[in-house]
Parts: C-alpha cells; structure tokens; sequence
C-alpha cells in the first residue's frame, strides 16, 4: 500500500511514500500529513473470518491487509507487545455499563492510558526498521502527560533511537512525572521545562523544523522524527481496537453480526477518532461516529457548523488535560478523504493565514453524514464519575467521563448500542476522581489513590503503585533557552 499527501504533492519529493518511508518521516509536501492512498475492505466476510480471533490474530491480518512494507518477523514482534498488557488475548476488555453503553477499556497497557495502544507495537516498528536502515534516530517527544510515559516506555533500551521528552515542570500529575523521571534507560532523556505545556511544544515544533539543529545530528548520523499522531505508524494501530471492541459485542451476543453501532470517541488530536473512521471506511457496520470534547470544544463547533475557528481561543485548563486541544492534527486527514487534496490545502492554508475555515453546505453535509458531537464541562464530567460509580460501582477517568455527553444527546436512534472508549485508566487522574466521588480536594496523588481505593475497594495497579518506591533518575529541570544544548550534550553521552 502507498501513501500520498494530504495537500498534494510540491514536485521535489517522490509523489509517493511506502509506509515505512511514512512513518520514518511524516512531514508531507506543504506541511501536510501521508494518508493511505486506499483502504482494504474489512467488511462482513473478514469480520465473519475474525469472530472467534485474538487481538494480535486479528490485528496481524490487519496489517496484511494494509500490504505495510515491513517484514513479518518484526510484525510479530510489534503485535506480542500487547503480550505486556494485563490479558495478552484480551488486551482491550470490552463491558457493559448500561444496556445499550459498552466501554472499550483501551489502558490495560504498561503506562495505563490509551497511548500504548499504538506507542508499544509503532515503538518496536520503529526501531527495527532504523536497525535493518543502519540508521540513527532521535525521536522528540512533547508531553502534557500521557504521551511521554508511553514514548519512554516503548523505546526504552531499543536500539539506534534515542528519546528526549520535555515535559512542564509542576504541571503534570503526579503519578505522571514519577513515569518519566524513574525511567533509567541510557538511550532516554527526560527533560523539565520550567514553563508549561506550550513551552514544551514550541519548543519542539522549533527543534524539529531547525534546519541547523537538523544538520548538526545530520553531521553525527543521526535523523530526527516525532512519535505524536501525525504519523500513520501509530494510526494504523488505532484501527485495530475499533474492529475488536465491535467483534467482541457479537461475541457478548449485544449485537448480532451486520448490526450499526455507535462509535464514542473522547477527542483531542482525533487520532483515536480518525482510527474509528478508517473502520467504517473499511466496513465496520457503523451508524454514527460521536465525537466527545471538553470546554475546548472548537471540535464540536466544527461539526455542528463546518467553521473550524480557533479566533480568540486559547486553551482553557480541564479536569481532562489530555484533551486541552485546538488544532487537532488529524481533521487534515478526514478533509482529505473527503475533498482531497486541493481543497485540504485551502483550507489548511487558510486556517494557518487566518485563524479559521468555513465549509460549504454541501460539504458539511459529508461531515455529518458521519459525525456528530457534542462537549462535556469538568461540573457535568465530575457528575457522570459520580453517577458511573454509585449506580454502578465503575470507576471511569475524567476523559471517558466526556462521552456521556454526546452518548445522551446525539443518538438518533435509541435502539442502537453505542461503543465509547476509555482512554484511561482512574489511577492517571486520581485526584480528580476523588474529588468527584468525596467532594474532597486532594493536593497529592498518592493521598487519592489511596482515599478511592479504599472507597471503592479497586485495587491500584502494581504499574502506578510501584512508581512511589523507585528511585528519581532523571533530574534535569532547564529554562528553555537551555533545551537545544542540553538534548546535543545528551547525545553526545555527556
Ligand atoms: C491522548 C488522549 C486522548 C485524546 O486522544 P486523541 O487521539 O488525541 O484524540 C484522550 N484521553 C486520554 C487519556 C489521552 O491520553
């Protein structure tokens, strides 16, 4: 399988990439973004081929659908990391919380969010392909939390990559920062950044399109890519669970074969969305994907609309940080499927020019065919932990919590089950679930893991507890102006 750009191709590079070119180098011509450029069909006959399938079975007939370009033995590798995962066969439980509401429990990973979905198989991709290139790489990451512990955690000790992952000092969670600055592997450096997540992000924004840093690793051998989700490594992971989660309601006989689901999506960079929507493309019998935000709901107005504006916006801090996000990335990837790629970089263009793009009636039109959503405030999340938990005794992460909202107001038609993904587990976010469960603030993590443990009598996972008890191995906390030295000394081995 190919893949092309977004927003077209300038004449310079090759009009299109394999995958692994792809994923090794996901910038595309005019700052745009590789797409496949089709999709297999997973419709009924595979899913009817697949019902009785684990998820490393199925997730590998994925990829073979996808005809990647890389070899079988390292697909293997990729897909055995879900061996990590509290129930390797199982490594996405499916349950039901009300009759017609099942939860796709996507956290059952080594750093307990959503992020090791993707990160953990795209990680060992990844390095095997720079191993079998004798290629070096530095892999930058940016983190408001999640992303970082799953970077570190999927590269640790691989060979020809290296990580460096900024993060704000003083504004993660606590259980967060303990996840990256315990992780003592020679190839990671973990660096605080005294500012905060923008700072962070800038910063690597800056990094990644210096032309002079780019030639000074260059001068050593080393390449530089990125492992946030505008590479398709990890979004071709993300198809998988949806495909899953549905198979797995036919085998809970909540739906029959053929059966429409609705697809609930807690969004932020529409990676997980974009995932749910290459499966309906495929085939997967969906009747609506609802897209889930929080006060930063530029997501939700673009759908109910077609305006994408971000013209006097800025990020407003939420009870579900993961999701304090207005330019998700991956909208260019559904404009694209749909307009292709002339109009993709209209209206790419115009929104770095202008602050905001408007689609016609008739395109809108297309959007709504298949999304709709709607946003959730941290008071009306809180009251969903709340309800989840008194009613029945479910413990849900401030993110899921977001997807109660369009779960009550945008199904059309009551008869249909809907499927929403938990993209974290409770002990990521604990003293926001203790504080929507007593009432009670909580300064330290450690304090409301332990008051919702001993409330609910969940067990916290030996992943999040034993953070506590390991020593601080990285210490580095800089001003930004010291990020570039630092990250050159570190490779370097100083
Ligand atoms: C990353 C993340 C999200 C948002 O996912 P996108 O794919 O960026 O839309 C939601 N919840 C949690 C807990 C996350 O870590």
């Amino acid at each position: 399988m190919n893949f092309i750009e977004t927003r077209g191709n300038d004449g310079q590079r090759p009009p299109k990439f394999t995958f692994s070119q792809a994923i090794l180098s996901p910038m595309s011509s005019f700052g745009g973004l590789y797409s496949p450029e089709s999709l297999p069909d997973l419709g009924l006959p595979f899913l009817q081929a697949h019902i009785q399938s684990d998820y490393q079975t199925l997730a590998t007939a994925i990829l073979d659908a996808f005809e990647v370009d890389i070899d079988p033995d390292v697909i293997a590798q990729a897909v055995g990391r879900y061996n990590d995962f509290d129930e390797p066969t199982n490594p996405v439980p499916v349950v039901k919380l009300y009759d017609d509401l099942y939860v796709s429990e996507l956290f059952h990973g080594p750093t307990r969010a959503f992020k090791d979905m993707a990160l953990q198989p795209f990680g060992q991709v990844l390095s095997a392909v720079a191993e079998q290139r004798q290629e070096k790489f530095l892999i930058l990451a940016a983190t408001s939390g999640d992303t970082g512990p799953a970077a570190l955690e999927t590269f640790k000790a691989r060979s020809h990559v290296q990580v460096a992952c900024l993060y704000p000092d003083g504004g993660t969670s606590d259980v967060q920062r303990l996840q990256m600055v315990t992780e003592a592997a020679d190839n990671l450096k973990v660096i605080g950044i005294k500012g905060d997540f923008d700072d962070a992000q800038t910063a690597l924004k800056k990094l990644l399109t210096s032309d002079t840093f780019r030639q000074t690793l260059e001068d050593q051998d080393i390449y530089l890519s990125a492992a946030n989700s505008v590479n398709f490594g990890r979004i071709i992971f993300q198809t998988i669970y949806h495909l899953y989660s549905y198979l797995a309601l036919v085998r809970q006989n909540a739906i029959t074969m053929g059966e429409k689901v609705y697809l609930n999506v807690p969004s932020g960079n529409f990676g997980n969305a974009l995932g749910g929507y290459y499966a309906y493309k495929m085939g997967l019998p969906v009747e609506q994907i609802h897209i889930a935000s929080n006060q930063n709901n530029v997501l939700t107005r673009f759908i109910e609309t077609g305006c994408y504006d971000l013209r006097n916006r800025d990020v407003i801090p939420t009870t579900s940080p993961a999701m304090d996000i207005l330019k998700s990335s991956n909208i260019e990837r559904i404009l694209f499927d749909l307009f292709g790629p002339e109009r993709t970089r209209e209206l790419m263009e115009q929104l770095d020019r202008e602050d905001h793009y408007q689609l016609s009636d008739a395109e809108l039109a297309q959007v709504q065919a298949i999304f709709a959503a709607d946003y959730c405030s941290d008071s009306e999340g809180k009251a969903y932990i709340k309800q989840a938990f008194e009613q029945k005794g479910y413990l849900m992460c401030p993110h899921t919590a977001t997807c109660l909202k369009p779960y009550q107001t945008q199904r059309q038609d009551p008869s249909l089950v809907t499927i929403a993904y938990s993209t974290a587990e409770w002990t990521k976010f604990s003293t926001i679930i203790a504080e929507a469960l007593t009432g009670e603030h909580y300064q330290h993590d450690v304090d409301a893991l332990k008051a919702v443990s001993e409330l609910s009598g969940a067990a916290i996972s030996s992943q999040i507890s034993r953070l506590f008890e390991l020593p601080v191995t990285q210490k580095t906390i800089i001003d930004k102006a010291e990020i570039e030295p630092t990250i050159l000394a570190f490779l370097k081995g100083q």
